[in-house]
Parts: C-alpha cells; sequence; structure tokens
C-alpha cells in the first residue's frame, strides 16, 4: 500500500498536467532576463499580490533572506518576528549571518502577534541600548503556529504601527494562498500594505521548485543583485517556472480540499484518548498536536507506513496536500488510534 505522507505539504510530487507543463516550456537566459516562462510567473505573481514587480527565486527561504538583507540595515537592527517564524527556527541562522540581523521573537498566539505586542517591543527613539527597530515580519498562514490565518484586521493593526513607527514590513507568504482560500480574502487585501511579500510554489502548490519575491520595482531591482550575489540566478529556469504557472490556474482552489481533510484529521484526533488538540483551532492544511510520547508514535506510524514530523518530545505536525486524500487521512487516524492503544 502507499505510504501516507503527512509529513509536509512540501512532499507533493508533480502530477502529469504539471510535467506536460514542464516538458512544454518555453525558455531563454533567466539571468539576462529572456526566459519568457520566468517573466510571466513574476509579472502574474507580482499582480496577484498588488505589488510592482516579482522575483524567482529557487526557495522560500532564499526570499526570507533576500528580503531581510533589503530591509536591515549594517549595526544589528532588528527584525520584530513571533518566536514561532521560520526565520527564527529554520533557516540556519541566515538572519544574523548573511544581514546582521538581529531577531526579536514576539510572543504570538498560534504564530499570530498584535499590533500592541509590536508597539511594547520597539526601542524607544534614541535609545542607545535597545537594538533599533527596523522590521516587522508577518507568516501568513503561521507554519509552526499551526496554520493560524491572520485575520485581515490584525494585519492591518501591525501595518499601522509598523508605518506610524518608520518600521519596513515583510510578509512570509509560504502558504498565503491557504490563507486566501480558507478566509476569501484576496491575496492582495493580504499582502500589498508590505514593503515586501512572497509566496511559495513548494507548499500546497504542488511545484517541485521555486518562489517569487514581490516588491517595488526599485527593491526588486535590488533584490536581483543579491539574487546574483547569492547564487540564486538561474539560466532555463522556465523549466521550473512552467510549474508555478500550471499551479496558480490548476491548485489554488483545491487547497479547499486539504483544508477539508486536515478538519477531519483534527477531529478524529480529538476522539482518540491521548490525543491533545484543539481541532477548532485548525482552520488551513496543518494540524499538530501532542502526546505523552511523540517519539513513541512517530515509530508506531512509520509501522503503519504513515509519515509525520516530531516536532519535539510530544508535539507531531501532521500536513494535508494533494497527495493525500481521504482514505489516506483516514489511515492516518487509524494508526494514530492503534499506536496509542497498544498496551
Ligand atoms: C517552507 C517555509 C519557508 C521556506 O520555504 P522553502 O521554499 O522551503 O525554502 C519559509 N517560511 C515558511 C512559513 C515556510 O513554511
Amino acid at each position: 500500500m502507499d505510504r501516507v505522507n503527512l509529513y509536509s505539504d512540501t512532499q507533493t510530487r508533480p502530477t502529469e498536467g504539471m510535467r506536460r507543463a514542464i516538458a512544454a516550456a518555453e525558455v531563454a537566459d533567466e539571468q539576462r532576463g529572456l526566459d519568457p516562462t520566468v517573466n510571466a510567473l513574476q509579472e502574474r505573481v507580482a499582480e496577484l499580490l498588488g505589488h510592482e514587480a516579482g522575483l524567482f527565486l529557487p526557495s522560500g527561504t532564499m526570499c526570507n533572506a533576500i528580503a531581510l538583507r533589503l530591509h536591515i540595515r549594517p549595526g544589528g537592527d532588528a527584525v520584530l518576528l513571533d518566536r514561532t517564524a521560520h526565520p527564527i527556527v529554520a533557516e540556519a541562522g541566515g538572519p544574523a549571518a548573511l544581514s546582521g540581523a538581529f531577531p526579536q521573537p514576539l510572543d504570538g498566539d498560534g504564530g499570530i502577534f498584535t499590533a500592541q505586542q509590536v508597539e511594547a517591543a520597539l526601542a524607544a527613539p534614541g535609545d542607545r541600548y535597545a537594538p533599533r527597530s527596523r522590521l516587522v515580519s508577518v507568516e501568513q498562514t503561521t507554519n509552526m503556529g499551526g496554520g493560524r490565518v491572520w485575520p485581515l484586521a490584525t494585519v492591518h493593526e501591525v501595518l499601522a504601527v509598523a508605518r506610524r513607527h518608520g518600521l519596513r514590513a515583510h510578509l512570509d507568504g509560504a502558504r498565503l494562498l491557504n490563507a486566501v482560500v480558507a478566509s476569501g480574502v484576496s491575496a492582495a487585501d493580504y499582502a500589498s500594505g508590505f514593503d515586501t511579500a512572497w509566496l511559495d510554489f513548494t507548499k500546497g502548490l504542488g511545484a517541485p521548485v521555486g518562489a517569487v519575491l514581490a516588491g517595488s520595482r526599485e527593491l526588486i531591482d535590488e533584490a536581483w543583485r543579491y539574487k546574483q550575489m547569492w547564487g540564486g540566478a538561474m539560466r532555463q529556469a522556465g523549466i521550473v517556472a512552467a510549474a508555478g504557472l500550471y499551479a496558480l490556474d490548476h491548485h489554488v482552489e483545491r487547497l479547499a480540499e486539504d483544508h477539508a481533510h486536515a478538519r477531519v484529521l483534527a477531529e478524529g484526533l480529538a476522539a482518540i484518548p491521548g490525543v491533545e488538540i484543539d481541532a477548532a483551532r485548525v482552520e488551513t492544511n496543518i494540524v499538530i498536536f501532542a502526546v505523552p510520547d511523540a517519539a513513541g508514535l512517530a515509530a508506531g506510524l512509520e509501522e503503519a507506513g504513515v509519515e509525520a514530523s516530531r516536532l519535539d518530545s510530544r508535539r507531531v505536525r501532521m500536513v494535508t496536500h494533494l497527495d493525500v486524500d481521504r482514505a489516506g487521512v483516514e489511515r492516518a487516524l487509524a494508526a494514530v488510534r492503534d499506536t496509542l492503544g497498544r498496551p
């Protein structure tokens, strides 16, 4: 039987249709701005996010890295972000190493912090002791926060505080379109107030490679320098950009299925003795829950052909995506039930 891979929504394989789009892609030298497929994808994402320009990059991590480099000035500028945010937990210290950024973690709820928390964390003007507050970064949806959707009003409040205090604002939209599909708010409404915003093609959208960073023409021109400097400039990258275009045409609305599957998973888990989860907080495709022994559960799941990701000694994360169907969700639930029910 096939394995049920709930490790992450990065685990998808390109579909037949996507592979055909890849095979048919028109390509040319991307570094020289000549690849028509890359250019089309950049323009499409810029428009979708309500920004002037876009830049195709190999990964979301590089989008965050370049954006931080654009906003952070030498001398230990602070970036305010949730303590569970990807640049803090999963980018190998890149903010410090590549941008000299001082990450200032905020204690949000499910990865979502408030404008009041931002305001309280800001350095006072002229303060020689605190790091200079420079940038606020929002993750939509929150990954390690449990796939939560930032309400538009909260985003606007945070942006208003940022503006009032002269801060730049960055949107890590790795799963922005999950938020769009879950809430009905448009991507541009969520993203246009930020100085930089991006979305990933290798999460729920199901493409093998790539992300697009968007911003003003001026910032994106500057971003090109770092793309070149850090080795992110490619050649006939239309081969992979074609998958991104295909995903925007075919894999956005279907994210609702992933959300429905995650809900079934969450509600099923909530009914299993020994599992701690608040199923009502599962809004998109990420399900995080706690058990007494996460390593034991992971081993039992592995035996049953179900992959999940173990976050720490108690917490486990399961993520639904286009390669997981309803039957897969039921198998995962049965595997959790069996493992935890063993004497
Ligand atoms: C996956 C992810 C990233 C990094 O994207 P990659 O394409 O894997 O480099 C950044 N932020 C969040 C919230 C993510 O989930």
